[in-house]
Protein backbone atom coordinates (compact mmCIF):
# COMPACT_ATOMS: atom_id res chain seq x y z
CA UNK A 1 0.00 0.00 0.00
CA UNK A 2 1.15 3.68 -1.10
CA UNK A 3 1.67 6.22 1.71
CA UNK A 4 -0.82 8.19 0.26
CA UNK A 5 -3.61 5.00 0.44
CA UNK A 6 -2.08 4.73 3.87
CA UNK A 7 -2.99 8.43 4.97
CA UNK A 8 -6.32 8.34 3.16
CA UNK A 9 -7.67 5.44 5.44
CA UNK A 10 -6.37 6.83 8.29
CA UNK A 11 -8.25 10.09 7.73
CA UNK A 12 -11.31 7.90 7.11
CA UNK A 13 -10.93 6.10 9.72
CA UNK A 14 -9.89 9.07 12.12
CA UNK A 15 -13.23 10.85 10.54
CA UNK A 16 -15.76 8.20 11.65
CA UNK A 17 -13.88 7.81 14.95
CA UNK A 18 -14.88 12.18 15.54
CA UNK A 19 -18.33 11.20 13.67
CA UNK A 20 -19.00 8.23 17.15
CA UNK A 21 -17.65 9.97 19.93
CA UNK A 22 -19.12 13.55 19.05
CA UNK A 23 -23.12 12.09 18.59
CA UNK A 24 -23.83 11.59 21.82
CA UNK A 25 -26.70 9.77 22.37
CA UNK A 26 -29.89 11.59 23.24
CA UNK A 27 -30.44 12.50 27.21
CA UNK A 28 -32.73 10.09 28.79
CA UNK A 29 -34.64 10.44 32.69
CA UNK A 30 -36.64 8.21 34.51
CA UNK A 31 -40.46 9.35 33.67
CA UNK A 32 -41.20 9.71 37.43
CA UNK A 33 -38.37 11.75 37.99
CA UNK A 34 -39.10 13.69 35.03
CA UNK A 35 -42.80 14.17 36.52
CA UNK A 36 -41.85 15.22 40.08
CA UNK A 37 -39.06 17.71 38.48
CA UNK A 38 -42.04 19.00 36.27
CA UNK A 39 -44.50 19.28 39.37
CA UNK A 40 -41.64 21.48 41.38
CA UNK A 41 -41.30 23.54 38.89
CA UNK A 42 -44.35 24.93 37.93
CA UNK A 43 -44.67 24.78 41.88
CA UNK A 44 -41.56 26.99 42.84
CA UNK A 45 -40.26 28.57 39.59
CA UNK A 46 -42.79 29.12 37.09
CA UNK A 47 -44.55 32.11 38.81
CA UNK A 48 -41.32 33.86 39.54
CA UNK A 49 -40.28 33.28 35.67
CA UNK A 50 -43.71 34.39 34.55
CA UNK A 51 -43.55 37.84 36.21
CA UNK A 52 -40.44 38.67 35.23
CA UNK A 53 -41.05 37.88 31.07
CA UNK A 54 -44.45 39.80 31.99
CA UNK A 55 -42.80 43.23 33.23
CA UNK A 56 -40.58 42.69 30.29
CA UNK A 57 -43.01 42.68 27.97
CA UNK A 58 -44.95 45.56 29.37
CA UNK A 59 -41.69 47.48 28.75
CA UNK A 60 -41.58 46.52 25.15
CA UNK A 61 -45.05 47.44 23.98
CA UNK A 62 -44.79 51.08 26.11
CA UNK A 63 -41.82 51.52 23.14
CA UNK A 64 -44.01 51.12 20.17
CA UNK A 65 -45.51 53.92 18.58
CA UNK A 66 -49.63 52.92 18.80
CA UNK A 67 -52.04 53.21 16.19
CA UNK A 68 -56.41 52.45 16.73
CA UNK A 69 -55.47 48.92 14.86
CA UNK A 70 -52.62 47.97 17.29
CA UNK A 71 -53.78 44.15 18.45
CA UNK A 72 -51.71 41.78 20.24
CA UNK A 73 -52.80 38.13 19.38
CA UNK A 74 -52.73 35.48 22.02
CA UNK A 75 -52.76 32.10 22.39
CA UNK A 76 -55.24 30.31 24.58
CA UNK A 77 -54.05 26.95 26.29
CA UNK A 78 -50.91 27.60 28.96
CA UNK A 79 -51.45 31.01 27.58
CA UNK A 80 -54.61 32.71 28.97
CA UNK A 81 -56.03 30.12 30.24
CA UNK A 82 -54.17 27.67 32.41
CA UNK A 83 -55.02 23.59 31.92
CA UNK A 84 -52.48 22.57 35.13
CA UNK A 85 -55.60 20.55 37.02
CA UNK A 86 -56.05 18.50 33.82
CA UNK A 87 -52.70 17.84 33.21
CA UNK A 88 -52.37 16.58 36.99
CA UNK A 89 -55.45 14.61 37.00
CA UNK A 90 -54.54 12.73 33.91
CA UNK A 91 -51.01 12.05 34.79
CA UNK A 92 -49.45 14.56 32.36
CA UNK A 93 -51.35 12.06 29.18
CA UNK A 94 -53.58 13.75 26.36
CA UNK A 95 -56.52 11.55 26.79
CA UNK A 96 -59.16 13.21 24.07
CA UNK A 97 -62.14 11.97 26.00
CA UNK A 98 -61.33 13.22 29.24
CA UNK A 99 -59.54 16.90 27.16
CA UNK A 100 -62.79 17.34 25.40
CA UNK A 101 -64.50 16.72 28.67
CA UNK A 102 -62.29 19.55 30.35
CA UNK A 103 -62.86 22.14 27.44
CA UNK A 104 -66.22 21.90 27.83
CA UNK A 105 -66.55 21.83 31.32
CA UNK A 106 -65.42 25.77 30.68
CA UNK A 107 -63.64 25.75 33.87
CA UNK A 108 -59.82 26.73 33.10
CA UNK A 109 -58.18 29.44 35.49
CA UNK A 110 -56.83 32.80 34.19
CA UNK A 111 -52.80 32.32 34.14
CA UNK A 112 -52.60 35.93 36.59
CA UNK A 113 -49.69 36.99 35.03
CA UNK A 114 -50.95 37.08 31.46
CA UNK A 115 -54.75 38.90 32.65
CA UNK A 116 -52.63 41.18 33.88
CA UNK A 117 -50.76 41.69 30.62
CA UNK A 118 -53.94 41.70 29.15
CA UNK A 119 -55.76 44.18 31.37
CA UNK A 120 -52.51 46.67 30.96
CA UNK A 121 -53.23 46.15 26.83
CA UNK A 122 -57.29 47.02 27.14
CA UNK A 123 -55.84 49.94 29.27
CA UNK A 124 -53.86 50.86 26.23
CA UNK A 125 -56.49 50.93 23.64
CA UNK A 126 -55.02 47.94 22.07
CA UNK A 127 -57.28 45.04 20.64
CA UNK A 128 -56.80 41.73 21.85
CA UNK A 129 -57.33 38.43 18.94
CA UNK A 130 -57.58 34.87 20.35
CA UNK A 131 -55.77 32.37 17.78
CA UNK A 132 -56.11 28.50 19.10
CA UNK A 133 -55.37 25.35 17.95
CA UNK A 134 -58.67 24.23 19.31
CA UNK A 135 -61.35 22.96 16.61
CA UNK A 136 -64.57 25.22 15.59
CA UNK A 137 -66.50 22.75 17.54
CA UNK A 138 -64.74 23.80 20.98
CA UNK A 139 -65.14 27.34 19.74
CA UNK A 140 -68.33 28.14 22.37
CA UNK A 141 -66.66 26.79 25.12
CA UNK A 142 -64.07 28.12 24.76
CA UNK A 143 -65.28 31.94 24.30
CA UNK A 144 -67.50 31.09 27.32
CA UNK A 145 -64.26 30.14 29.60
CA UNK A 146 -62.55 32.72 28.61
CA UNK A 147 -65.47 35.39 29.84
CA UNK A 148 -66.01 33.74 32.63
CA UNK A 149 -62.04 33.76 33.46
CA UNK A 150 -62.32 37.43 32.67
CA UNK A 151 -61.08 38.21 29.18
CA UNK A 152 -64.47 40.13 28.30
CA UNK A 153 -62.96 42.45 25.64
CA UNK A 154 -61.61 40.74 23.33
CA UNK A 155 -62.07 41.61 19.29
CA UNK A 156 -62.18 38.00 17.81
CA UNK A 157 -61.47 34.28 18.56
CA UNK A 158 -60.08 31.88 15.96
CA UNK A 159 -60.45 28.19 16.45
CA UNK A 160 -59.31 26.09 13.96
CA UNK A 161 -61.83 25.23 10.93
CA UNK A 162 -62.28 21.54 9.04
CA UNK A 163 -60.02 23.92 6.19
CA UNK A 164 -56.98 23.89 8.59
CA UNK A 165 -56.82 19.97 9.53
CA UNK A 166 -53.40 19.17 8.04
CA UNK A 167 -51.88 22.38 8.53
CA UNK A 168 -49.28 22.70 11.02
CA UNK A 169 -49.89 25.11 13.80
CA UNK A 170 -47.03 27.51 13.09
CA UNK A 171 -48.90 27.29 9.40
CA UNK A 172 -52.36 27.97 10.58
CA UNK A 173 -51.71 30.88 13.25
CA UNK A 174 -49.17 32.45 10.95
CA UNK A 175 -51.83 32.56 8.03
CA UNK A 176 -54.76 33.67 10.35
CA UNK A 177 -52.08 36.81 11.33
CA UNK A 178 -51.88 37.38 7.59
CA UNK A 179 -55.19 37.55 6.99
CA UNK A 180 -56.13 39.84 10.00
CA UNK A 181 -53.28 42.04 8.84
CA UNK A 182 -54.13 42.22 4.81
CA UNK A 183 -58.34 41.65 4.90
CA UNK A 184 -59.08 42.83 8.32
CA UNK A 185 -56.40 46.27 8.55
CA UNK A 186 -55.21 45.11 12.02
CA UNK A 187 -51.50 46.52 12.77
CA UNK A 188 -49.94 43.49 14.69
CA UNK A 189 -47.67 44.36 17.24
CA UNK A 190 -47.14 40.70 18.80
CA UNK A 191 -48.29 37.58 20.14
CA UNK A 192 -48.04 35.91 23.15
CA UNK A 193 -48.08 32.20 23.51
CA UNK A 194 -46.66 29.01 25.19
CA UNK A 195 -45.28 27.42 22.02
CA UNK A 196 -42.46 28.41 19.24
CA UNK A 197 -45.74 27.84 16.87
CA UNK A 198 -46.97 30.66 18.11
CA UNK A 199 -45.09 33.44 17.36
CA UNK A 200 -42.89 31.92 13.91
CA UNK A 201 -43.96 32.50 10.86
CA UNK A 202 -44.01 36.64 10.24
CA UNK A 203 -47.28 39.42 10.98
CA UNK A 204 -45.92 40.19 14.14
CA UNK A 205 -43.24 42.48 16.55
CA UNK A 206 -43.15 41.36 19.90
CA UNK A 207 -43.21 37.87 20.71
CA UNK A 208 -44.17 36.93 24.13
CA UNK A 209 -42.48 33.34 24.67
CA UNK A 210 -44.17 31.60 28.17
CA UNK A 211 -42.65 28.34 29.30
CA UNK A 212 -44.23 25.36 28.98
CA UNK A 213 -42.81 22.28 30.34
CA UNK A 214 -45.99 19.87 29.72
CA UNK A 215 -45.92 19.34 26.10
CA UNK A 216 -45.03 20.42 22.58
CA UNK A 217 -46.65 21.96 19.92
CA UNK A 218 -45.13 22.58 16.26
MG1 LIG B 1 -50.73 27.15 23.98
Amino acid sequence: MTDKKISFFVGIFLLLFIFQTSSQPPLVVNLSEAKKAVKEYYAYRYNEEMDSIIIDAIQQVKQLNLSKNSAFVFDVDETALSNFEYEINNDFGYVKKEWDKWVFAEKAPAIKQVKQFYDTLISMGIKVIFITGRTEEQFQATYNNLVKAGYTKFDTLICRTKEDFGKTAKEFKSQKRKELTIQKGYFIIGTIGDQWSDHEGGYTIIKVKLPNYLYKVD
